[in-house]
């Protein structure tokens, strides 16, 4: 019975060794002091697309002139303005910003595509 015990302790040491490797895999264990303040985010969700712009336009460039549905850093998402019309948009302007690094392009427009067809 002894050697019945013997095993059973070390298949759960096994198993636990596997248990922790595999926890310490996939989490990052972080130790503070106490007195630390952590500012944690209250909403997690996606921020305010107000917001969406960039923090600063170091890395922005003027591309304006063929028209693109992405810009060279890989962000697909520009701030444009627009005129609506019958509760759909009516006007675009073709100046159109980035939302990621601020580089001008030029949106694309159906007149293209035709274009690109032909
Ligand atoms: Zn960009």
């Amino acid at each position: 019975m002894m050697w019945l015990n013997r095993l059973a302790a070390l298949l759960f040491g096994l198993l636990s060794v596997g248990l922790v490797r595999d926890f310490l895999d996939k989490h990052t264990i972080i130790v503070l002091d106490k007195d630390t303040d952590i500012e944690m985010e209250e909403d997690e969700g996606m921020e305010d697309i107000i917001n969406l712009r960039p923090e600063n336009y170091d890395h922005a460039m003027d591309l304006r002139g063929a028209p693109t549905h992405v810009c060279p850093c890989g962000c697909n998402i520009f701030n444009v303005k627009v005129i609506f019309d019958d509760y759909e948009i009516g006007t675009y302007f073709l100046d159109m910003e980035c939302a990621q690094c601020g580089s001008l392009a030029t949106a694309p427009t159906p007149v293209d595509r035709e274009g690109l067809d032909n």
